[in-house]
């Protein structure tokens, strides 16, 4: 993509992420960006600074050769402000968390919580919307654990996928949506199911530092995180597709570069992604025929590619804005 190009579409995501942020700031009774809620005015050079920061991600994420990089380094950042604003609200002051209050940053929750209180509220909403918009990016770009998952896998090779992979994961999944169920149905007082909560989030950061780290690919995503099966399940309302076209000679050169089991002998014999492939990219430069590109009905595999990078960067610097635990 040329230079103009890139530029071009880093305007679009600056206007769109300063525009969408300026409404909220000028809407909202309540303070949402973290600048604003210490001094007030200062929400608007926090937008000015998000806008910026989120068209200079996508001006070199538009480069194939860097997005993977910037992908990594822009995850976590994201995570470093999301776990350093939980800190000092618990430390120093409690307007570093959403309510005041302290809320688990266990992704399985966005699932859990809802079944468990038998009421829908924001953050299935919010999630829900990023599958709409952004796809499978939740897995790769979004959440403050994947983020920690993705940096302990980076230091491996990842070892080759295991054959029961989907067996695994809807178990877990099964698993918390019946643990929540009992819960609601015994009517377990909240402590029970924070104890649970807060056993699940150890067992997650055991699994990215040592099996992630270990076997150099995302268990804790893949595997372990019931909210990433159903990312893997509910990641075609978005329209954006990965697919291996028939230029494809098979020389499994792209194999080393995914860490989420969405790539095997298997499947590019049959010349498709795995169910579990998070649209990351990654894959994209290690093909020498250009064979693994981003889909949209109508368009060329480089404007798909560009809008699928677009959006998800915008939903990533706006969460960055505003995100609370
Ligand atoms: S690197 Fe390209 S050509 Fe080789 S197996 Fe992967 S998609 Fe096919
Ligand atoms: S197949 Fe490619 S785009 Fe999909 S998860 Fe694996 S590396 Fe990322």
């Amino acid at each position: 993509m040329t230079r103009n190009k890139r530029l071009l579409w880093s305007l679009s995501v600056f206007i769109f992420v300063a525009a969408l942020l300026s409404g909220i700031q000028a809407n909202m009774k309540q303070p949402m960006l973290l600048a604003e809620r210490f001094i007030a005015g200062s929400g608007w050079i926090e937008i000015g600074l998000i806008a910026t920061y989120g068209a200079f991600l996508l001006y070199h994420m538009l480069l194939p050769a860097q997005t993977a990089k910037w992908r990594l380094r822009s995850w976590k950042v994201f995570s470093l402000a999301f776990f350093g604003q939980l800190l000092l609200g618990l430390l120093l002051d409690s307007r570093f968390l959403m309510t005041g209050r302290l809320h688990f940053p266990v992704p399985a929750m966005i699932l859990a919580g809802p079944i468990y209180r038998g009421e829908m509220s924001f953050m299935p909403l919010l999630f829900l919307s990023t599958l709409v918009l952004a796809g499978p990016a939740w897995c790769s770009q979004l959440c403050y654990l994947g983020a920690l998952d993705g940096w302990a896998a980076d230091r491996k090779k990842p070892s080759p996928t295991h054959k029961h992979l989907w067996l695994i994961k809807n178990t877990v999944l099964l698993v918390v949506i019946s643990a929540a169920l009992l819960f609601r149905g015994l009517n377990l007082p909240p402590s029970f199911g924070s104890a649970l909560v807060a056993s699940f989030g150890i067992g997650g950061l055991t699994v990215i530092f040592f099996l992630s780290a270990k076997k150099g690919k995302m268990v804790h995503c893949i595997y372990y995180c019931p909210v990433g099966t159903v990312v893997s399940y509910l990641k075609g309302i978005n329209p954006i597709r990965i697919k291996i076209d028939p230029a494809c000679n098979g020389c499994q050169h792209c194999l080393p570069a995914c860490r989420y089991e969405a790539l095997s002998p298997e499947l590019i014999r049959e010349r498709k992604v795995g169910r579990t492939c998070t649209h990351c990219g990654d894959c994209i430069t290690t093909c020498s025929r250009n064979a693994i590109r981003y889909k949209l009905r109508g368009l060329k595999s480089e404007s798909a590619r560009a809008i699928y990078l677009a959006v998800s960067i915008s939903v990533h610097v706006i969460f960055l804005a505003l995100a609370r635990i």
